[in-house]
């Protein structure tokens, strides 16, 4: 413990970027390096570091056997919301992302699997046109080439609201492609991570054949703060968390980030 107040003083909050990382839930200084080795999930107690999308390809996929599909799309401000346009392109510096989302097509343990992803680090993953446009063309592409689809979701906006109307239509959108699964009998997996929330839980988020989600993850649909102010009551311990969501039969299973590659590989060697 000495080695911390050397280098962080009385306050961990001190931090520096980039080599070390106090985990939020242990406050337990940790390397970098070490963490990344580690599936981004504290040694000590196992807390889920939030993480992007392509740490997840990366977790999940094949090395180099990830082809990303539908690149070129970027959202417009259909509504001209005030400082929408200038979010989007502070988001894309911050996360070296088009949108909040990604999808292409890949290997995991030599099977061939679509995938779509929602980056919390773009615009807290809210589902835009974008978003959903996407979603629709990856279901489509895995119908047409009899693969399974995997949904990783990270999203705490639900949909966005600097596009009204539209982003809510895109609740329809994408279940209308979850439609197209179920349809072509194309396996779809969900892998909820924290936060999975609103627009985006109560619509494609929440149709996967199997459910998987990460150790106390926040998933619902109004978060648990709304709740509580509404209804005037204290919510239950571990509310809207995974293992909350698992008890309540919302959810099949919550897997460990570190076994999640393994999981995936015996559901998709089960289902295909
Ligand atoms: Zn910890």
């Amino acid at each position: 413990m000495l080695f911390k107040k050397i280098f962080f003083g009385k306050d961990k909050k001190e931090v520096p970027d980039g080599i070390w990382r106090k985990c939020d839930k242990c406050g337990e200084i940790l390397h970098v390096v070490q963490l990344k080795k580690n599936f981004w999930v504290c040694p000590s107690c196992s807390f889920h570091f939030r993480i992007n999308a392509r740490n997840y390809i990366e977790i999940l996929v094949d090395q180099e056997k990830f082809e990303e599909l539908f690149t070129n799309y970027t959202s417009k401000d259909p509504l001209g919301f005030p400082e929408y346009r200038e979010k989007i392109k502070k988001s894309m510096k911050m996360s070296r992302l088009k949108d909040a989302a990604i999808c292409g097509t890949g290997e995991i343990g030599g099977i061939k699997t679509g995938l779509f992803l929602t980056d919390f680090f773009f615009m807290a993953g809210s589902m835009g046109s974008v978003v959903g446009e996407k979603f629709k063309l990856i279901a489509d592409e895995v119908c047409e080439k009899k693969i399974p689809l995997i949904a990783i979701t990270s999203s705490g906006g639900g949909a966005r609201m600097q596009e009204g109307i539209i982003s809510l239509m895109q609740m329809v959108k994408t279940v209308e492609g979850v439609l197209n699964l179920y349809e072509n009998r194309i396996p779809y997996i969900t892998i909820l991570c924290d936060p999975t929330m609103a627009g985006v839980m109560a619509s494609f988020a929440a149709l996967g054949d199997i459910s998987i989600a990460e150790p106390g993850a926040l998933l619902g649909f109004t978060g648990p703060r709304v709740i509580q102010q509404t209804i005037g009551e204290k919510l239950p311990e571990g509310f809207q968390r995974s293992e909350f969501q698992l008890k309540h039969g919302m959810i099949d299973t919550v897997i460990d980030r570190r076994n999640l590659r393994e999981t995936i590989i015996k559901i998709l060697k089960i289902l295909c």
